[in-house]
């Protein structure tokens, strides 16, 4: 398999036409799923005794595949959390492929993780974490979230031997994204929502919160999770009211800011954030608002040795690495991950060839969007905002519509190519919403889109 012939030359050329067209089209066909007996129908069975070759393979997935697929860089792809990777983070992508870097251990991967720890570096100072803060690059925010939460029990449980036998608890706010109790189900922990009278919990909430637990609960508290821009509405908790509360009760304070963590780099909304500087750990997800591409998750931690006592792997096999000329920072120390891609990479590239002001830029960008969509709605006289826009997240509802005008609106824009705008819920209410990510995403495409809602 190692010899290079000719046939695959040429297969890498089909392959890098292929990338490099895939990246210079800003517009690509807005695809959609397929049902799995029609896609076999169309492709056969693709693996076989000898195999079909790699021009049919690579024909197959570039000519029917590839189209039963949503391009989620699509300028109107506004929904869910979008996402819009720099060419440069994607060209690099194929190069973090192609140099074959175990990601693990400094012994093996050294020279790609100065790379990822030169763009976290960049990630700890918009965070505003203090001196000895740093943090790794993970598969996205869950394994970020799941990472935190286990270092925040692990710390718990080393105070006392009393924490070590019983199942800890989870404070977290209402806007608390799925994979946040998702995780504690992993932990087998307990986890509990706290109310909030407005759109995002305060320190005043969080301490009366704490204050109702009955004392076999407040012992069990290891963590609070708050939300740095929900991913459905882009609000951020109370951080600067949060933070010290979590400080005097000494309880652990993580902030998920996956979706909005790219935020964290605007400086016209860089205030909202205030108090996160405080934090003991953030979850922040390049491949959302940083331009990064599938995938690309980071957790960083105020504490390094904290996170370390709770993921450093023993094996005899791995104690080689603890040796001299190995020194060096060990990203499988402080995630939950050993084997690893240096998915950090392409953020790195990309940063290092833009630099740090293109990404603030293209970052406000997708704000202003979102407030010239408020805009062009409140211009409509068939639409409404729901609420005022927050980040780049705008809800807003279609005068009289039911749940189902809004399901069928959607398929039918998708399935005509135009967008994929998907409805959500707010308040019990089924209504639209827009989540602006894409900095080529234009004035005319939000325009185009808002019409077929008449
Ligand atoms: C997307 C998101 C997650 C989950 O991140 P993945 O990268 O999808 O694993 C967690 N929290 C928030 C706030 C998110 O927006």
């Amino acid at each position: 398999m190692h010899t290079i012939d000719m046939n695959l030359v040429e297969m890498t050329l089909d392959v890098m036409k292929y990338a490099i067209d895939r990246i210079s089209n800003i517009t690509p066909e807005l695809g959609s799923p397929k049902k799995e007996e029609e896609l076999l129908e169309m492709v056969g069975e693709t693996i076989t005794d000898e195999g079909i070759g790699g021009e049919k393979a690579f024909k197959l997935f570039r000519d029917v595949l590839v189209k039963a697929t949503v391009p989620i860089d699509h300028p109107r792809h506004l929904a869910f959390v979008p996402a819009a990777p720099t060419r440069a983070a994607i060209m690099f992508d194929l190069v973090t492929s192609a140099s074959s870097i175990h990601g693990a251990y400094w012994m093996e991967g050294a020279g790609g993780i100065f790379c990822e720890n030169q763009a976290m570096k960049w990630l700890v100072s918009i965070a505003g974490l203090p001196e000895g803060s740093f943090g790794v690059f993970t598969s996205g925010g869950t394994v970020a979230n799941l990472s935190a939460m286990v270092a925040a029990r692990e710390e718990w449980r080393s105070r006392s031997t009393y924490n070590i036998g019983i199942k800890g608890l989870v404070l977290v706010s209402q806007g608390a994204h799925s994979s946040v109790e998702a995780m504690a189900k992993v932990m087998d922990a307990d986890l509990i929502k706290i109310d909030s009278k407005g759109d995002f919990l305060t320190g005043e909430e969080l301490q009366a919160g704490i204050a109702e637990l009955q004392e076999k609960d407040r012992k069990r508290l290891f963590a609070v999770v708050a939300t740095g821009g929900t991913t459905n509405a882009g609000i951020i908790d109370d951080l600067a009211g949060i933070a010290p509360v979590c400080e005097k009760e000494h309880v652990w304070l993580h902030v998920d800011c996956a979706y909005g963590g790219g935020a964290l780099a605007a400086r016209s909304v860089r205030h909202l954030f205030n108090g996160i500087e405080k934090a003991d750990s953030i979850t922040i997800d390049p491949h959302k608002w940083l331009f990064s591409p599938y995938d690309c998750g980071a957790v960083l931690y105020k504490n390094m040795e904290l996170a370390k006592n709770a993921h450093s792997q023993k094996g005899a096999y791995l104690e080689i690495f603890k040796d001299e000329g190995a020194q060096g920072f060990n990203p499988a120390d402080y995630q939950i991950q050993l084997t690893r891609r240096i998915r950090g990479m392409p953020l790195w590239f990309s940063l290092a060839m833009h630099g740090t002001e293109k990404y603030r830029s293209a970052i406000e960008r997708g704000i202003e969007l979102a407030k010239i969509a408020a805009r062009k709605i409140e211009e409509r006289p068939y639409l409404e905002m729901v609420r005022p826009e927050s980040l780049s997240v705008v809800l807003f509802r279609r005068k009289g519509w039911t749940a189902e005008q809004y399901r069928d609106w959607t398929y039918r824009n998708h399935k005509e190519g135009i967008a994929l705008v998907t409805p959500t819920i707010w308040k019990n209410e089924t209504i639209s919403r827009f989540c602006f990510i894409n900095p080529d995403t234009t004035e005319a495409d939000i325009d185009l889109i808002l019409e077929t809602l008449k």
